[in-house]
């Protein structure tokens, strides 16, 4: 009981547990002691930075630079309480330029550890070393080191078991630690980083690199294809970087790095501003890929808020929030050509006077009202919820009809010789590739199929008054993932002739390892050897083999998404892709079983998957109305 205790007098903290006490700030885990080593070796200037972990950074830590040196003199001064070589009076603590300042991870790390630092002056003849354990200086002397600095840490937390038992297994922690140097190394690619987890080289990046050069070693091709520079100024402020294409975002939210005067921050205000400039491009779960450098004036930002100086406050929020969401918006943009031109009704939409719709079937419970979420969120037009308009639907539309609909369509590889013809020429070659004059009727709904354009869209009447558009790849990637769905996915397999051999990047075969069972379950058959070679000996029987690679690849590059986003990604790279000629037969089988699927306004994406155009529409267009 509180009340009850006998007061003891008051005392100052021995030095050891001040030490300690602060090292629970800054010395969480041992990504935290990672982040203030290798920041203190570029502080002292070092062009190339190596790391080695143990047993997830725990059981051994070694950072070694080429930097600038501690003189012997100064070694103990290192690990001392509010002891640094950055900051001399308080008018310097608003104008930092270091990442260190409040000379407190060494004390602090050497109160929770066993270290030891060996450093060596650029031209001195000799190094110094001194050995350090929870605090106490076990000794000190001369040692053997070219030129910079190396600290080793040993036991992370082993005088302090309760703060061990915070910590997650050997390979999160040792995830963590990757990740902290990764965001390091994109700040400074003019500095080589290397990085060895337990013996084992997990990559080594030469110095004077350009930021794209390095996040390739990170980011897989797919997603760096995707990324536009930026660059704008305002005033004394900058941003500069890298950031994805709006049809590139993924539900993964940790590819959105922000960097403040080269140091990296989690900051609310920067993702909302990022976030903001991507507004109704982006679906709501998903994240673009940004790489963010914002630099200004030292003192229009505090650092010095969060102990691991993680967060920053900004003198003026708005103009930095205006400036990231301006210089963002090409990359946000730049999708919008390419959509304005393939969509004509778009351009319809947004001028306002015209009243095209999204095609929109009968509500078909939940799902509908979460399709119109989606719709809304891509800017897409109101779905049509004007009485009367949906009527010829609903004739067909029973989304209650529990009923496994076969794949109508192996996506298979075509000769391409009609596709060149022109689409007047006379003769043989074409004749299959449209339904020609003569309309084709469907089971349901007063449809008739009229042709394929573009090779891409196929064009339907409904009624007599209805002109519909159905793009024929969401259509059938809506039919195969509902399949998906309804099967529960069976684990099927294609058993693949020749297995085939693929070699991941290790990021890939952790991710991998997290969606073996998941990968398996889609019908894929796999086994891993040592040394990221992955063997894929048969595949789902919905993916074309060919390509089997590419869905892979894609998979274990994104670290989200479990079943439901493999399904997704599986509809998408089984499904016929758009510019594909199909055969009337084709067209109508496609069309048949579509019609038959519940949730068919919107492909897995939440793109629509038809639009339509009624004679009011048509009339509207041609201006007599
Ligand atoms: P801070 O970085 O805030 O100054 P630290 O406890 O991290 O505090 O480091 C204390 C001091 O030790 C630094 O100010 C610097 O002079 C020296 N030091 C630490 N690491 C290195 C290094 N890798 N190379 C050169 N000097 C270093
Ligand atoms: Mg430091």
């Amino acid at each position: 009981m509180l009340a009850r205790m006998t007061r003891k007098a008051i005392t100052l903290l021995p030095e050891i547990l001040r030490n300690q006490i602060a090292a629970g700030e800054v010395v969480e885990r041992p990504a935290s002691v990672l982040k203030e080593l290798v920041e203190n070796s570029l502080d002292a200037g070092a062009a190339r930075v190596d790391v080695t972990l143990e047993g997830g950074g725990v059981a051994r830590m070694v950072v070694q630079d080429d930097g600038a040196g501690i003189p012997p003199a100064e070694l103990s001064l290192a690990v001392t309480r509010h002891a640094t070589s950055k900051l001399a009076s308080v008018s310097e603590l608003f104008s930092v330029t270091s990442y260190g300042f409040r000379g407190e991870a060494l004390p602090s790390i050497a109160s929770v550890s066993h270290l030891t630092l060996t450093s060596r002056v650029q031209d001195e003849p000799e190094a110094a070393r001194l050995d350090v354990e929870c605090g106490a200086v076990l000794s000190e002397g001369p040692a053997a080191l070219a030129a910079g600095t190396r600290v080793e840490m040993r036991r992370l937390f082993a005088s302090t078991p309760a703060r061990l038992k915070f910590l997650r297994t050997e390979a999160t922690e040792a995830k963590r630690c990757q990740e902290v140097l990764m965001r390091m190394a994109l700040a400074r690619p003019d500095v080589a980083f290397s990085l060895t987890l337990g013996g084992r080289e997990v990559f080594r990046l030469p110095g004077g690199q350009t930021l794209q050069a390095r996040l390739s070693q990170f980011w897989p091709p797919a997603v760096l294809e995707g990324l536009v520079e930026f660059s704008r100024e305002h005033g004394e402020l900058r941003a500069r970087g890298m950031a994805g294409r709006p049809s590139h975002a993924q539900n993964r939210p940790d590819r959105m790095l922000f960097y403040v005067n080269g140091r990296p921050v989690q900051d609310r205000l920067l993702a909302r501003a990022a976030r903001d400039s991507y507004k109704g491009r982006i679906l709501s779960g998903e994240h673009p890929q940004v790489v963010l450098f914002l630099d200004l004036p030292p003192e229009e930002v505090d650092v010095n808020v969060h102990p691991a100086k993680q967060e920053v406050r900004f003198r003026d929020e708005g103009a930095v929030f205006a400036l990231v969401r301006l210089a963002l918006a090409p990359a946000a943009g730049a999708d919008a050509l390419a959509e304005q031109s393939a969509s004509y009704s778009s351009s319809i939409r947004s001028g306002g006077s015209y009243g095209s719709q999204a095609w929109t079937p009968p509500p078909s419970g939940a799902a509908a009202g979460s399709s119109a979420d989606r719709a809304e969120s891509r800017g897409a037009a109101p779905l049509g919820d004007k009485p009367g308009m949906l009527r010829g639907w609903q004739a067909f539309s029973n989304p209650e009809r529990e009923r496994v609909v076969p794949l109508p369509l192996a996506p298979r590889q075509r000769s391409p010789e009609p596709t060149s013809s022109p689409g007047l020429a006379p003769g043989p070659g074409p004749a299959h590739l449209s339904a020609g004059p003569e309309p084709r009727p469907l089971s349901q709904g007063g449809l008739e199929y009229l042709g394929q354009i573009a090779d891409t869209y196929l064009v339907l009447r409904q009624g007599g008054g209805k002109l519909v558009l159905v793009d024929q790849h969401a259509a059938h990637e809506r039919v195969i993932l509902e399949n998906m769905r309804r099967a529960r996915s069976g684990g099927d397999s294609q058993p693949l002739a020749l297995p085939l051999e693929l070699t991941l990047h290790p990021s890939e075969a952790a991710r991998a390892q997290e969606l073996w069972d998941e990968l398996r379950s889609c019908g894929f058959l796999l086994e891993m050897s040592g040394a990221g070679k992955l063997s894929v000996r048969g595949v789902p029987p919905s993916l074309p083999a060919g390509k089997a690679a590419e869905f892979l690849r894609d998979a274990l590059a994104d670290r989200t998404g479990g079943l439901a986003e493999l399904w997704t990604m599986l509809s998408c790279k089984s499904a016929i892709k758009a510019g594909q000629p199909l055969a009337v037969d084709e067209a109508l089988s496609l069309l048949e079983v579509w019609l038959d699927t519940p949730d068919r306004d919107f492909c897995p994406h939440g793109r629509p998957v038809a639009v339509a155009f009624g004679a009011a529409d048509l009339e509207r267009l041609f201006k007599r109305k």
